[in-house]
Order: C-alpha cells, then sequence, then structure tokens
C-alpha cells in the first residue's frame, strides 16, 4: 500500500494510526519490535529513532549501544490483529544506523542489503521462495498435538485447517501472496507457502509470517513452533528455499533445451551451494536441535547432493511445469524454519555466486535413494556429508572465508562466539537420555 515516506505520513493521518510499530531482527533470528505514537512519525521518518542496542542479542559492546532504528517506508504495512476500532496499528522494518547515519554491521538486514547490491551491480536480481513448516501444539510447555493427520490430509483429520485460514487471511491483510497450504506429513505439522519474491523482501515476509502464525496461534488458545525437530521419530521442520536470479528480466537459470532446463549459471550456482554447504549450515541450522532433524529418514538432506525426485537429496531441481522459464529454479532443503532468514539468504546467494564466479563445475545429479547406499557406495559417488552436530558446523564455519566474507567480521564473530557458548551448555547438560539408559545399569 505504501511507496514513500509521504505515503506513510499520508495514511498514518488519514486512517488515524495510534501506534506505528519499528521491527528489526537480531543477529540469531527474533523479531524486536518498539511502538512510537503518531506524534514521532517526523522525526522517525526523517532521522530514525535512538534505541540502546546494548541488551539486543549480538548487537554490540556496552560503550557503543546507541543505535538508530530507520524505517523502511516501502515495508509499511498495518498489523491486522493490533489496534482497536478505527484506530489501527502499523509496523515498518527498519534498518539499524549508527549514530553517525552509517550502517551498523550487527544489522542482519544490511548484511543482506549489502550482498544483493553488490549482485545487482552484476545485473542479478535474486528470487526466493521458501516454504516453513511448523508444528501446532496446546502449549509451549510439552508437544502436545492437535491432530494425528498426514500429508495434505483434509478436514476433519486436519485440525489445523481453521488455523491456517485465519492465519493466510492476516497475510494477505499485510499485502503478502500465499499460495499454497497443506496439513504436512507429521500429526499438527503444518505449511503455508508463499508467493517466490526479491529476497530482501522475502526476508522480511518470512519474519512477518513467523510472527503471524505463532500469533494466530496464541489468539486461538495455541501454541506454534517453528523448532526445527520437536518430536523424536516423526519429520522435522523444514524450511526449503526455492532460489533463482533474474537478468534483464529473464530468469537466468532458464535454458530452454538444457537438461532439466538448467543454464550453466544455474549449473554453476548449484555447484557453488554444493561445494560451501558445510560451511554454510550453521547459519541455514543455527541450533543444536537443528542438527536432530538432518538425520537419514525424515525427507531432510544429509549427504551433498542434488537431484531432481529424490527427496533425500540436499538441493532438487523441481520440474512440475517443464519449459517455463519463470518456474526454473533450484531447492535448496538444507535450511530450517528457525534460522535468521537474513543472514540465511544472504550466505545461500553468496554460496551461487562464488560457484558463478569460478565457473565451479556440477556433479552428476544422484537420483537414487542416498539413505539406502552403503558407506563405500556413497564414497565411490564422491557424496560427502553435512556437519552432524552444531559444534562440526561451527568449525566448518570458522574456517570459512566466504562466510566472514558474506556475514562481515562483525556478525561472523559475534555469531560464532554465541553458537561455541550454546554447545558448551548442551555438551555439559545430562540429558533424559543418559538417565533413562544409564542410570539403571552403571
Ligand atoms: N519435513 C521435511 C523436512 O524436514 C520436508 C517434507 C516435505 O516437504 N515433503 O525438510
Ligand atoms: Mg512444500
Ligand atoms: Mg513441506
Ligand atoms: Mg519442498
Amino acid at each position: 500500500i505504501c511507496k514513500t515516506a509521504d505515503d506513510v505520513r499520508k495514511i498514518v493521518k488519514e486512517k488515524n494510526v495510534s501506534f506505528i510499530q519499528f521491527w528489526f531482527t537480531d543477529v540469531l533470528g527474533a523479531l524486536k519490535s518498539f511502538a512510537i505514537t503518531p506524534d514521532e512519525l517526523e522525526e522517525g521518518i526523517e532521522e530514525g529513532m535512538g534505541f540502546d542496542g546494548s541488551s539486543i542479542q549480538g548487537f554490540c559492546r556496552i560503550h557503543e549501544s546507541d543505535m538508530i532504528a530507520k524505517p523502511d517506508p516501502t515495508t509499511f504495512q498495518f498489523v491486522p490483529w493490533r489496534g482497536e476500532g478505527d484506530r489501527p496499528v502499523a509496523r515498518m522494518f527498519c534498518d539499524i544506523l549508527q549514530p553517525d547515519g552509517t550502517p551498523y554491521e550487527g544489522d542482519p538486514r544490511y548484511v543482506l542489503k549489502r550482498l544483493l547490491g553488490q549482485v545487482a551491480e552484476k545485473g542479478y536480481t535474486f528470487y526466493v521462495g521458501p516454504e516453513l513448516e511448523y508444528f501446532y501444539f496446546k502449549n509451549d510447555q510439552g508437544t502436545g498435538i492437535l491432530d494425528k493427520a498426514g500429508y495434505f490430509d483434509a478436514r476433519p483429520m486436519d485440525m489445523g485447517g481453521d488455523l491456517r485460514r485465519q492465519t493466510i487471511f492476516a497475510l494477505q491483510a499485510m499485502g503478502i501472496q500465499v499460495e499454497y497450504s497443506h496439513h504436512e506429513v507429521a500429526p499438527s505439522q503444518h505449511e503455508i507457502d508463499l508467493r517466490y519474491a526479491e529476497a530482501l523482501n522475502m526476508a522480511d515476509i518470512t519474519m512477518t509470517y513467523r510472527m503471524t502464525v505463532k500469533e494466530i496461534a496464541h489468539r486461538n488458545g495455541v501454541y506454534a513452533t517453528f523448532m526445527p525437530k520437536p518430536i523424536f521419530g516423526e519429520n522435522g521442520s523444514g524450511m526449503h528455499v526455492h532460489q533463482s536470479l533474474f537478468k534483464d528480466g529473464k530468469n537466468a537459470f532458464h535454458s530452454k533445451d538444457a537438461k532439466f532446463n538448467l543454464s550453466d549459471i544455474a549449473k554453476h550456482y548449484i555447484a557453488g551451494i554444493l561445494k560451501h554447504a558445510p560451511e554454510i549450515v550453521s547459519i541455514t541450522n543455527q541450533w543444536v536441535n537443528s542438527y536432530k532433524r538432518l538425520v537419514p529418514g525424515y525427507e531432510a538432506p544429509v549427504y551433498v547432493s542434488w537431484a531432481n525426485r529424490n527427496r533425500s537429496a540436499m538441493v532438487r531441481v523441481p520440474m512440475y511445469k517443464p519449459g517455463k522459464e519463470a518456474a526454473t529454479r533450484m531447492e535448496f532443503r538444507a535450511p530450517d524454519p528457525s534460522c535468521n532468514p537474513y543472514l540465511a539468504f544472504a550466505v545461500m546467494l553468496g554460496a551461487g555466486m562464488e560457484g558463478i564466479e569460478n565457473k565451479y563445475p556440477l556433479p552428476d545429479p544422484i537420483e537414487e535413494d542416498i539413505f539406502e547406499m552403503t558407506p563405500a557406495e556413497r564414497h565411490n559417488k564422491g557424496i560427502t556429508e553435512l556437519p552432524g552436530n552444531l559444534y562440526s558446523a561451527i568449525l566448518e564455519t570458522e574456517k570459512s572465508g566466504l562466510v566472514k566474507k558474506v556475514l562481515g567480521e562483525h556478525i561472523f564473530k559475534e555469531f560464532i562466539d554465541n553458537k561455541k557458548v550454546e554447545w558448551d551448555r548442551y555438551r555439559t547438560h545430562v540429558s533424559t537420555f543418559e538417565l533413562e539408559n544409564y542410570l539403571p545399569k552403571l
């Protein structure tokens, strides 16, 4: 609904808006928000609003904690579940600036913007379409499911249908285009798929989506979670990310007569993702729990490979509509929906561009089920594994010049330090697994 600061001024006045929320994201992908009254709008738009960044995860050290949140007027939308009667509440996503007005390098939105700018100089626009899966539970104290339905089951088996419907209406009210929604494989697991969009816009949308899913659930007395693997023995929640690069208004991944319609650009891009996947998964799969999803048998990838059909592959090239230019894309299946979407989209694009610039050769696709192969067969085919836990993933990232370049020194260091602390807390924790298995015997 809004394009410019003037549009924002006009709408806030005309619609008698009561509060304008300023939204931004911390390094680990948590949405942060504060609200201003319309009286402060002019200052907010012109100069941004100051806030203390020192207690925001990964933001900055105590002595440089004065930050400015400067709203991006193109992101102005009403918050459909907030506001009373004729006094709506609106929100804008913000860029974080230092007091001197320069971009703050600890701002994940800036990390993505900076890379998109460099890629735009080469003529490319990056489009992404993420598929975020999630669970509804009775509350946040346990994994009490609402239904026992499975993949694409319809009502009344699917007890989340009404919740999804309300969620989709709220998303649409915020200008977000929804394509599909359905029950997922695991009990009480769901998916709402968004129409693909340019990456910065989509990272903002992803933040909005998570907030909306959780808010609508909360209003209905249930809890929605994007935790990657909440239930042992069931599918986890992934965030497959469909990706393509456009140049001069054309899909640069598309080649009419090529196998799977993949252009050389697309092949090099996929090769980049394959080569750098072990370095970037700590960003796309950032929690201890993320690695409990990346195990054999649950449609989540474990091995570095690509294919057309095979759902055990890490990268898939979907061919629903062969020959259709706009639909040609690659799907990276490792990420999970609890990542920071700004950083996740940035490291994927960084890896893909590395492949394009260095003309990485694309290995052959592997259409067989990799989970069925013996270790020797996998070795002979040159199939390597993704890191098996957060610590191994962090060690890969720590060695990565690519990730350091994409994230910038500040976030690179903050992120790794933070994750090492998380790993240490996990490593030293005594779990129910240990008590159940060892206590009776030892
Ligand atoms: N839940 C699976 C995953 O973890 C994906 C299942 C699907 O979308 N078919 O990635
Ligand atoms: Mg899907
Ligand atoms: Mg799915
Ligand atoms: Mg998918």
